[in-house]
């Protein structure tokens, strides 16, 4: 942690813990709103930060006259009522560790206002979780600043329930908990991120264009409006979490592979359930779903698996070994339009030639452009503390670097 900035300002930049692919078994729905709890435990995959990041910094100074969170190198309300809530959340739990009683800390006051800023790698409410990566970077950033140490789910959580597994790097689980007011609701890692280093994920956009339908409404009207997304948090998921848990402890990639896509798919026909229906696949997305099937049954066994969040972008996961020969696919399928050389980023991946049969066996005539690029990283650990200054995004007087 560098020294303060403005005035006393101690002064903090994170890399953030990276998108949380929606994998397997996931949220729902929120039982509770205000306190952002779910109806059904949830599991994800924390992704590598060297390809899909948000950095934030956070300051607080007496200098400053009001809370400001700049976004991507906007300012942005901090009146959210989220934000607020995380705001809230961080302060209080400062309060309740000072009236405990702790000599070690320095003079601070809660009363101080803070200044954020932060930066999303990847596109921003775009169906990639950002908002996971995002809060769960913030509340890190924030429990430096206010010296909060021990489990930061309640903070995280109140930005976004996802969040709360970002915090953690590897196979992150958030058990939903029981009692009312959240308290055992909160995250827990199941595996490091080195537990599984052939695992490899593709995250294929095809659109990285703001979503119609916010995930936290669209998954409200789902809440009251579909029976089976009540039977599905009831009777199927705790079930498949078990199972889900049970594949990563063993590295059982085709059990894993086929309760993805099967759980993918459960929460999609979830949202078709949901009254008024709520679509956040597309005919691309469709067309990966095919890919993906045609793949499988040509290598007669299940090599890859995709999964959609709440948005049209596929998150694919495979095996190391898997990734040249499907990323040929990909683009046989979806010849990338203008940008060839930039159709892939993140890990290297050497081109290797499709075979006659394997071009066969992807029916359908190609789409060119469908698929915008494709990022090809894997799994990753949660947040970092960057101690060079200049990763900062603050400058010493408090506001942006680039606006400063
Ligand atoms: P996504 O699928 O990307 O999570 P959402 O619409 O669910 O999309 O969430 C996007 C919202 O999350 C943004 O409008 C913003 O309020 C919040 N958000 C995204 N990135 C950050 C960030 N780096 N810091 C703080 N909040 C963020």
């Amino acid at each position: 942690m560098a020294p303060g900035g403005a005035g006393d300002t101690p002064e903090v930049a994170l890399s953030g813990p990276s998108m949380t692919s929606r994998k397997s078994v996931t949220g729902g729905g929120k039982r509770d709103e205000e306190l952002i709890l779910p109806i059904n435990s949830s599991l994800s995959v924390t992704l590598s930060q060297d390809q899909l990041k948000t950095t934030t910094t956070a300051a607080i100074s007496t200098d400053f006259t009001e809370d400001r969170i700049w976004l991507n190198g906007r300012e942005e309300d901090v009146g959210q009522p989220r934000l607020q809530a995380c705001l809230r959340e961080i302060r209080r739990l400062a309060r309740k560790r000072r009236g405990a009683g702790d000599g070690d800390s320095p003079p601070l006051s809660l009363s101080y206002k803070v200044h954020v800023a932060s930066v999303n790698n990847f596109p921003t409410a775009a169906g990639l979780a950002s908002s996971a990566a995002g809060y769960a970077c913030l509340a890190y950033a924030l429990a430096r600043v206010y010296r909060v140490e021990g489990d930061l789910s309640e903070v995280a959580r109140r930005g976004s329930g996802s969040a709360c597994r970002s915090l953690y790097g590897g196979f992150v689980e958030w058990q939903m908990g029981e009692q009312a007011d959240g308290k055992d609701s909160i995250a827990r890692q199941l595996a490091p991120e080195g537990h599984w280093p052939q695992l490899r994920v593709l995250v294929l956009v095809v659109s990285a264009e703001r979503k119609p339908t916010g995930s936290t409404v669209g998954m409200q009207t789902s809440v009251e409006t579909s029976a089976l997304l009540k039977f599905r948090a009831e009777s199927v998921v705790p079930a498949r979490m078990r199972e889900m848990a049970r594949c990563i402890q063993d590295r059982d990639f085709q059990r894993f592979a086929q309760l993805t896509m099967k759980d993918s798919n459960q929460f999609h026909a979830t949202c078709l359930d949901t009254f008024p229906p709520i679509s956040y696949l597309n005919d691309t997305s469709r067309r990966i779903i095919q890919l993906v099937h045609a793949f499988n049954a040509y290598c007669g066994q299940t090599k890859v698996a995709y999964t959609f969040d709440a948005g049209p972008n596929a998150v694919v996961f495979t095996l190391e070994d898997t990734v040249a020969e499907f990323v040929a696919a990909v683009k046989h399928s979806f010849p990338p339009a203008a940008n060839g050389d930039r159709f892939l980023k993140g890990l290297p991946v050497t081109p290797v030639p499709l075979s006659d049969e394997l071009k066969a066996a992807l029916a359908g005539d190609p789409t060119p452009g469908g698929v915008q690029y494709v990022i090809v990283t894997q799994v990753g650990p949660g947040p970092q503390v960057l101690d060079d200054p200049h990763a900062h995004l603050l400058g010493s007087d408090g506001l942006p670097k680039q606006a400063s």
